[in-house]
This record gives C-alpha cells, sequence and structure tokens, in this order.
C-alpha cells in the first residue's frame, strides 16, 4: 500500500484529517474533483478582496481546542457577524435584539417594554409549537415574524413556514439587551488573507490531486491506500441504491463595483418577497478592506437540480430515514470512514466539521 489515507475531498473535513495523520507521520493523498483546494469554504482574491465563492463563511466556536487549531495556521481578525435585515425601504438589526425591538415598536426603551408586546403577540400560540412559523411567533410575536422572518424563510426554503421544522428557527439567538452580535459562541473571526489560506496552510507538505474524482478509479484508489476518508455526498457513494437525498442549492450572482462601499455592511438580509434573493454579501468588510473597489454576491435560493451544488440539507422526514439507511450501509463499509457534510448528509458549521475530523482520526487510531 503505498498510502496510509487517501482522502476524498479537499474540504475542511479532509483537509483536517489530512493535517492530524500527516503531522503523525502517515502517508496521505488528498484529491478532488475541484480544480482548488478548500472545498465549499473556498476563497478567491478579486481587486484585492477575498471573495466567498460558495457563500458567506463567518468562523465561530465555543470550542477552545478548535479555535486553538485553526489559529495556528492563520491569524484570525476580531470580525463580530452583525447583519441587518432590509424590509422594503426599513432597516432592522439582527439577530432579534433591544436593537431591533425598539425600532419595531416605538415605545419600547427596556426589556420589559420589549417582553410585553411579545407576551401579548404570543397569546395567540397555545402549547408547544407545532412548525416553524409557531416557534416564530412564539419567540419574538407576529410583527416580526412577518416583517422578518416570513419572507426569508419561505424564499430560502421553498415552502411556507407552517410546513417547516420549528428547529430551523431556533438556530436565531433572541436577546433582551442591545447586542447585535450574531452569534453566541466565545470566539469569532474571519482567517486574515481568507479562508483559502487557511486549508493551503493545513495542506502544507501533502500530496494533493486537483481535478480528480474519486469515481473515475474506485478501485484503484482502495488498493492504494489501507483506508479512504470519503467526504463526498454517501448517496453517490453507493450509486443512488436507495434513492437521491434532497438538497437546496443557491444561485450566486457576484458584481464588482467601482465604488468603495456599497452597502455599509458585510451581510444585509432582505427578508420580504419583493426581491428573490435572501441576501447581499459585501465581501471587503469581513476583513476591513479599503480597496477603492468592491465586490459584492446577490444570493438566490434555489430547487437542486442535477449539476448544481449541494448546499442545504433537506431534513424532513423523508431525508432523514434515507439518510440513516445509507448510513446503516456506510458503518458496514470496510475500510472506508465517511465525514463531513456531504457524507453526513448533515448541517454542520465549520467548527463542528473539524471537532468531529479530530474525533474521528482519534477513533480510527484506538
Ligand atoms: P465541503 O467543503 O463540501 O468539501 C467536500 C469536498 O469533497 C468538496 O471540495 C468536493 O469537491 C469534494 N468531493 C466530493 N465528491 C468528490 C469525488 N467524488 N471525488 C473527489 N472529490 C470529491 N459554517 C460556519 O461555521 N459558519 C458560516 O458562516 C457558514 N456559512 C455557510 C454558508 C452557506 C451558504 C453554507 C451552505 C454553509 C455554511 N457553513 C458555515 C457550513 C460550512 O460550509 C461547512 O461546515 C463546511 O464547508 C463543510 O466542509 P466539508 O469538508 O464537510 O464539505
Ligand atoms: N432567518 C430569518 N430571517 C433572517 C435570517 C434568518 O427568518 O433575516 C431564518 C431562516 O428561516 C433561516 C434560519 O433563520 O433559514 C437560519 O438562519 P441562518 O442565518 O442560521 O442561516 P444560514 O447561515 O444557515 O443560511
Amino acid at each position: 500500500m503505498k498510502y496510509d489515507y487517501i482522502i476524498v475531498g479537499a474540504g475542511l473535513f479532509g483537509s483536517t484529517f489530512a493535517n492530524l495523520a500527516h503531522k503523525e507521520g502517515k502517508k496521505v493523498l488528498v484529491i478532488d474533483k475541484r480544480n482548488h483546494i478548500a472545498g465549499n469554504i473556498y476563497t478567491e482574491n478579486i481587486e484585492g478582496i477575498n471573495v466567498h465563492k460558495y457563500g458567506a463563511h463567518i468562523f465561530h466556536t465555543d470550542y477552545k481546542d478548535v479555535w486553538q487549531y485553526v489559529n495556528s495556521f492563520v491569524e484570525f481578525n476580531r470580525y463580530t457577524n452583525s447583519p441587518v435585515a432590509r424590509i422594503g425601504n426599513e432597516i432592522y438589526n439582527m439577530p432579534f435584539n433591544m436593537n431591533t425591538f425598539a425600532k419595531i415598536w416605538n415605545d419600547v426603551f427596556t426589556p420589559e417594554d420589549a417582553m410585553r408586546h411579545i407576551n401579548e403577540e404570543k397569546k395567540e400560540i397555545v402549547g408547544e409549537p407545532k412548525n416553524l412559523e409557531e416557534q416564530a411567533i412564539s419567540l419574538v410575536g407576529r410583527t416580526i415574524y412577518e416583517k422578518l422572518i416570513k419572507g426569508y424563510t419561505e424564499k430560502q426554503w421553498n415552502r411556507d413556514c407552517k410546513d417547516l421544522p420549528a428547529f430551523i428557527i431556533k438556530r436565531l439567538p433572541v436577546r433582551l439587551i442591545y447586542d447585535n452580535n450574531y452569534f453566541n459562541d466565545k470566539y469569532q473571526g474571519i482567517p486574515i488573507g481568507g479562508y483559502t489560506k487557511l486549508v493551503e496552510n493545513m495542506l502544507e507538505g501533502i500530496e494533493v490531486k486537483l481535478n480528480t474524482n474519486f469515481f473515475d478509479d474506485v478501485e484503484y484508489y482502495k488498493t492504494m491506500a489501507e483506508k479512504i476518508v470519503y467526504t463526498g455526498p454517501i448517496d453517490e457513494y453507493f450509486n443512488y441504491c436507495f434513492g437521491e437525498l434532497d438538497w437546496r442549492s443557491l444561485k450566486f450572482e457576484t458584481k464588482i463595483l467601482d465604488k468603495e462601499n456599497f452597502q455599509g455592511n458585510a451581510v444585509v438580509n432582505y427578508t420580504g418577497h419583493e426581491v428573490d434573493y435572501t441576501r447581499v454579501i459585501e465581501h471587503k468588510h469581513f476583513e476591513y478592506g479599503k480597496q477603492e473597489k468592491t465586490v459584492i454576491t446577490y444570493e438566490y435560493p434555489a430547487d437542486y437540480e442535477k449539476g448544481m451544488e449541494k448546499y442545504y440539507t433537506v431534513n424532513d422526514e423523508k431525508n432523514n430515514k434515507l439518510a440513516e439507511e445509507y448510513r446503516k450501509l456506510a458503518d458496514k463499509e470496510e475500510n472506508v470512514i465517511f465525514g463531513g457534510r456531504l457524507a453526513e448528509y448533515k448541517y454542520y458549521d465549520m467548527d463542528d466539521v473539524i471537532k468531529s475530523a479530530f474525533e474521528m482520526y482519534k477513533k480510527d487510531l484506538d
């Protein structure tokens, strides 16, 4: 065997696993079918600005070991995500906090004032919230639900909020303090110089082959390595034997503008149905850029079709069951480790992907 591990996918999971193994003297080959490393966290330098090519990525974590790990490859800046939401010609602070409440209701000055409104509005929900609409109203009331949640969510998922699971909205903080930080985690920032540089440094000294699809020669790769670490789609690995898993996709429209500052913030959410996009990203603001030009990206949610990128898992009953069937097959597959968002069919933040690679590598050694 030429390699201890052949790692399919140079995204964050594959690169973390490869880095850990390489550091311990294992022989590792990383292959990726794309023409670049870093998977979905890839950033490309355009006009001196690091452009997040597969959607905006903000690193945030509560895990000290993960934070120290990523900081050992590249320095992180102090970026704190504070998106603003635009509906028609109104602007509100996100996530839902005292700044939002004070602007929504003009008699709100204190947390008690805000709670009075929310408690009054949430009376319409009796018992446990049964869907996303009920969950949202019981968290922040109907006024905010209709202005800042309903349109955004329906565009994002192409479904009525009554047909979506409650847990999706529970990710967003609701705060009775004046604090626009989108995340609750202790550590947050953006790698200075972009995510590609982070992954480049993780893969230093490791053999990487790009434009190389595992499925072009599965048997060959299996004879070349003790173990395969597979981070591609799980259903594809098993030749879709139970059928295809559903995904939501995205379309990005990127423009270079001949002005220094387009929207004054890295992320502006568009929460109404008057436009089809959900957010506009102005990439330079992730790194406090002072370039003369700016690069912006309109993000349009899209139904997944063959040939498109897979972005969000669809965690309804049908897909959860199907994924479980594939997981059972994966458990039986000898000498193959399945990891990352595509192989686990899981909504995974970057820090959890790294943590999971730590754990799977350790488990493999034991
Ligand atoms: P990927 O990055 O997808 O890597 C898998 C790699 O495998 C790809 O490069 C692919 O080309 C390769 N591959 C697949 N099949 C094959 C094959 N047959 N042969 C060879 N190579 C193959 N997380 C955060 O923490 N903060 C954020 O702000 C954040 N924002 C996000 C925004 C969006 C729009 C989305 C969709 C996700 C966001 N995430 C965020 C999550 C983050 O993108 C993931 O956690 C991370 O990219 C997962 O890494 P991965 O290695 O599992 O997958
Ligand atoms: N959401 C919303 N309004 C917003 C932003 C988010 O209603 O302005 C809802 C929407 O349902 C979305 C969910 O909150 O799917 C999670 O948002 P998050 O920003 O975590 O989405 P992601 O980063 O995963 O795209």
